[in-house]
């Protein structure tokens, strides 16, 4: 049973060489005790999800109160979709397939108690297992609440969203566009910002890389200013935005995947505005939203149904390549949502 364990704890970004690939137990050691509630699983996809960096990191209180920190020796884990290949569990049964926290590895043994983390997937659903780590899955809930809940948006207003062309900002500028909104996003490659602009129908985009005076590029494409921004990255963008910002708006606090691995992090000048212009700016973290899961998934599995909302992925194979895919999106390498795919339907 191959799995990747994190070496020691990361400073700075993680290296590929923080993880490593073992194999820890031969498969056939990996059984299902009766009467345990046990369940054996083989995972299929694993999701690479920027939280996972700062799991990697010696924990702090502030990430502590949020999830627990991975242990040098044993292997990380995420967000997963798993096959059942042997049960004692009365709510999943062999064959059935499943989503939720796994180990990065081949084959898991779920407990009872880690049974609580899956969720079985209705495969009269007719979209790819691998939404269930993105589109139908924690991004998916992280864009919608965040969007529909956090920003208030109107029919009308302006809206830009960073790091927008991957998880969870694919779907915020689709669901602005939905609500009638004036979306720009920002990328950071020709290939993304293309992907925004005729992919997920974005009104205006720019490459950040290419264009460093993110004031201008701003000022650019929203003359009249912004009234909601999707705060994905943190650091100069978010200055930049403050600046750009229009009275009243909001700011939703998703994440700043570029602050995760700073030593010294960015100081932000221009804070005032949030009071000269009244502004809003809320933290959120995605499990608030848990109990709008049902009303979530009617609403984007209806708008997949009529062509309304679409994905893109970014699918690498083999449990080997799970080091290089993860700390690939921390340097921008995946374009959508970054799966690995470690074994086959
Ligand atoms: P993505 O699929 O967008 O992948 C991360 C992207 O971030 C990269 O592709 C890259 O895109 C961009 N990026 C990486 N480093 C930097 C940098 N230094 N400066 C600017 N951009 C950078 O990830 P997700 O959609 O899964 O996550 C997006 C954000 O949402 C993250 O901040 C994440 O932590 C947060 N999040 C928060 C949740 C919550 O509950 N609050 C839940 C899920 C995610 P590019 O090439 O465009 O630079």
């Amino acid at each position: 049973n191959k799995q990747v364990i994190l070496r020691n704890h990361v400073e700075g970004i993680p290296k590929e060489s923080d993880l490593m690939i073992v194999t820890a137990s031969d498969i056939m050691e990996l059984k299902v005790k009766p009467g345990s509630g046990a369940m054996l699983v083989k995972n299929l996809y694993l999701s690479c999800d920027p939280y996972i960096g700062f799991l990697m990191r010696e924990p702090t209180p502030s990430i502590s109160a949020l999830l627990d920190a991975f242990v040098p020796g044993k292997p990380i884990y995420g967000f997963g979709v798993s096959k059942v290949i042997a049960s004692d569990n009365p709510g999943f049964a062999e064959g059935d397939f499943v989503h939720g926290i796994v180990n990065w590895e081949e084959y898991s043994i779920i407990n009872a108690t880690g049974s609580g983390r899956f969720t079985k997937i209705d495969i009269n659903i007719n979209v790819p297992l691998t939404y269930y780590t993105g589109i139908l899955g924690m991004p998916g809930l992280t864009a919608y609440g965040g969007f529909f809940e956090i920003c208030s948006p109107k029919k009308g207003e302006t809206v830009f969203v960073s790091a927008a062309s991957g998880a969870v900002g694919q779907l915020v500028g689709q669901f602005a566009k939905l609500m009638g909104c004036y979306v720009v996003g920002s990328a950071g490659s020709k290939q993304k910002v293309d992907l925004l602009l005729n992919k997920f129908g974005f009104d205006d985009a720019f490459n950040y890389k290419e264009e460093p005076d993110f004031d201008s590029a701003l000022k650019r494409c929203f003359p009249k200013g912004i009234d909601i921004y999707f705060e994905n990255v943190g650091g100069k963008m978010l200055d930049a935005v403050l600046l750009n910002m229009r009275t009243s708006g909001r700011i939703a606090v998703c994440g700043m995947i570029s602050q995760y691995h700073l030593e010294t992090r960015d100081l932000v000048q221009n804070l005032p505005d949030i009071m000269f212009k009244r502004i809003r700016m809320q933290g959120f973290a995605c499990y608030e939203f848990n109990d709008q899961k049902p009303k979530f998934l009617e609403f984007v599995l209806s708008n997949i149904k009529e062509d309304k909302l679409t994905y893109v992925e970014d699918i690498v194979e083999g449990l080997e390549n799970g080091p290089a895919a993860l700390v690939g999106l921390l340097h921008g390498q995946n374009v959508g949502k970054q799966v690995v795919q470690v074994a086959q339907e």
